[in-house]
């Protein structure tokens, strides 16, 4: 095999499209040729982090968090609509509570601070700015 013929084939060989004889015969020249081989090793590397970026390997610990919950998930998909329906309605209204609960705790908070404000330095928050002399 000429070096044109195996640097051609070298991306399918490492996507592993390759029949088992294609496969030795370019193995073998890259065994024999450092040429072919770094550039194999190049093509490899570059896949390799191309991957990677695309779809980042689960971490154990986190498939184990997610395996309860895609498993609840799927199991919810069995259910007949109206349960379902119903399911997803409360999650909704927990969800919208959850909402308000935060937008109330801001409101509060900015009200505290305003109040604060106005007991601690009456005069200067009525007028907004600070006083002089
Ligand atoms: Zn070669």
């Amino acid at each position: 095999m000429r070096c044109e013929e195996v640097q051609e084939q070298l991306s399918a060989l490492i996507d592993e499209q390759l029949n088992h004889g294609e496969r030795e015969q370019v193995m073998l020249h890259l065994l024999h040729c450092e040429t072919c081989f770094r550039q194999y090793e190049e093509l490899r590397q570059f896949v390799e982090f191309c991957r990677q970026l695309e779809s980042p390997e689960p971490r154990i610990d986190l498939w184990r968090e997610l395996q309860p919950a895609l498993a609840q998930i799927v199991a919810e998909q069995r259910l007949p609509l109206s349960q379902r329906l119903r399911r997803q309605w409360s999650r909704l209204v927990s969800q919208v509570c959850y909402g308000i609960i935060l937008f109330l705790q801001v409101v509060t908070y900015q009200l505290t601070i305003t109040l604060s404000r106005y007991i601690m330095e009456p005069e200067r928050a009525a007028y907004g700015r600070p006083m002089r002399g």
